[in-house]
């Protein structure tokens, strides 16, 4: 490994970091990680810190699961490469697909298409939703429906039904044939509705209206996360994702479920749809499914979509969409290996039991400092909203909230900052102890701001 020097200068002058300004990489430098055991990390200084981030949501296992580590290295040696494109196959593709529809039965899912990562899994959902509308005979439906604080990846597909200006406007023009509709945040949202019950009726009774006014028989698909993650880890009520399926069926419009975050135990249940009790057409997933060992994401389809694909009689079904490592059998192997472990050590209710003492040290940090406007969760999904004034709910100023962040950073816990939000999603192996010791240092950092 070359010198600390060497790595600081090169870091600024040869790599852009994603969602980072490149100029911005000369005056803040990021802390540049060596090394990850359990669930700490130790910076190039030699600081070691609770990792609150978990890698990127994705690290659910920690730093140190060795049967995901022997899985990799076994597979290695036995066969480091090889595709999964017509007329060939692998070994390890073939059990985690097996896995995987075994995971996702409850939710109706029976085929498993492989991607490379969480972009990937959205962009291959959307494509095989107007491809399923094309073997149906219903050519015009083409159109997307999304929620206006959604995140789903930097795609342009996944651009197109992202919610935040910030992942768009650069990038426009985007997918035409795009729609979003108010989420239901009852910190901000255009009702001014600040019941969860009533604030999710009025969010379903929008998206009927838009289908309305589009023409149900020129749409797609609505994609939504069932807790949504990036954009600052809304908690819907527990009625609105079963309003919103009702909706899409009620106008035969498909239901993608972004499940690249609350997969896997992280909302506290083995994934978001379930946690709703709600059966979508496809679901996407990646992160976890390695506990980010390996890039590996998967789009999973359901019956309704495998039936109309496998029973084609038309030009339209075959897949004219893949990428190189559809299905690598190292990230196959890694995600076997992910998947036992993290059946084997219940981390769906792991999520449940931490995150509920989580959120409610959180809960006690709003009573105290006034500048946190807002604290929301689910399982080990949560958010601090910092305000400048409670009464207006004027975001904090970013670089207070940098200040607050790198304070947390000095108390021994590594966590996100998004806008003015901090964003918290450790592994879900922490135990009860892990999540107040969370909660202090963030009570040390915004009595620093
Ligand atoms: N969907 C959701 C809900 C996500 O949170 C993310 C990434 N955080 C993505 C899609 C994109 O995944 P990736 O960054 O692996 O491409």
């Amino acid at each position: 490994m070359r010198e600390i020097n060497f790595l600081v200068e090169n870091n600024a002058r040869r790599i852009w970091h994603p969602m980072a300004h490149p100029k911005d990489m000369q005056d803040h430098p990021p802390r540049i990680i060596m090394k990850g055991e359990g669930i700490f990390v130790t910076d190039i200084e030699g600081k070691t810190v609770l990792d609150a981030v978990g890698g990127l949501w994705n690290v659910t296992l920690g730093y140190s699961c060795d049967p995901i580590k022997k899985a990799i290295a076994d597979q290695l040696t036995e066969l480091p490469y090889y595709s999964g494109f017509r007329g060939v196959s692998t070994g390890p593709a073939i059990e985690l697909a097996y896995e995987l529809t075994e995971w996702f039965r409850p939710e109706g899912m029976v085929r498993a298409f492989f991607t490379s990562g969480g972009s990937d899994s959205v962009e291959t959902a959307l494509r095989l939703a107007r491809q399923y509308w094309k073997i149906r005979g219903q050519r015009d439906r083409t159109k997307f429906l999304a929620l206006k604080k959604g995140y789903h990846g930097t795609h342009f597909g996944g651009a197109s039904v992202n919610g935040n200006a910030n992942f768009r406007r650069n990038y426009e023009p985007l997918l035409p044939g795009v729609y979003h509709i108010p989420s239901p945040w009852t910190y901000r949202n255009p009702f001014n509705e600040t019941d969860p019950a009533r604030l999710a009726r009025l969010c379903a009774n929008a998206l009927a209206d838009e289908i309305e006014f589009q023409g149900a028989d020129t749409i797609a698909a609505f994609i939504m996360e069932p807790v949504l993650g990036a954009g600052g880890v809304i908690v819907p009520h527990e009625s609105f994702m079963g309003l919103v399926s009702e909706i899409c069926d009620r106008y035969g419009i498909l239901l993608i479920s972004d499940e690249v975050v609350t997969g896997f135990g992280r909302s506290g249940a083995w994934s978001g749809a379930r946690l709703w009790n709600v059966k979508p057409d496809m679901m996407t997933i990646a992160k976890a499914v390695t506990s980010g060992y390996f890039p590996l994401g998967a789009t999973m389809i359901g019956d309704k979509i495998a039936e109309a694909f496998e029973s084609d009689e038309t030009s339209f079904g075959s897949i004219g969409h893949g990428y190189t490592y559809s299905g690598h059998p190292v990230g196959c192997a890694a995600g076997i290996a992910a998947l036992a472990e993290t059946r084997r050590l219940k981390l769906d209710v792991k999520a449940t039991t931490s995150g509920a003492v989580l959120n409610e040290a959180l809960a006690a940090l709003k009573q105290k400092h006034d500048i946190v406007g807002d604290v929301r969760g689910k399982g080990l999904m949560a958010a601090l909203e910092l305000v400048a004034d409670r009464g207006t709910k004027k975001a904090l100023d970013k670089k207070i909230v940098g200040k607050i962040a790198d304070a947390i950073y000095d108390a021994g816990v590594m966590v996100r900052v998004s806008g003015s939000n901090i964003i918290l999603s450790p592994p879900l192996i922490i135990t009860a102890d892990d999540a107040r010791t969370i909660a202090r240092a963030i009570d040390h950092g915004l009595s620093a701001a």
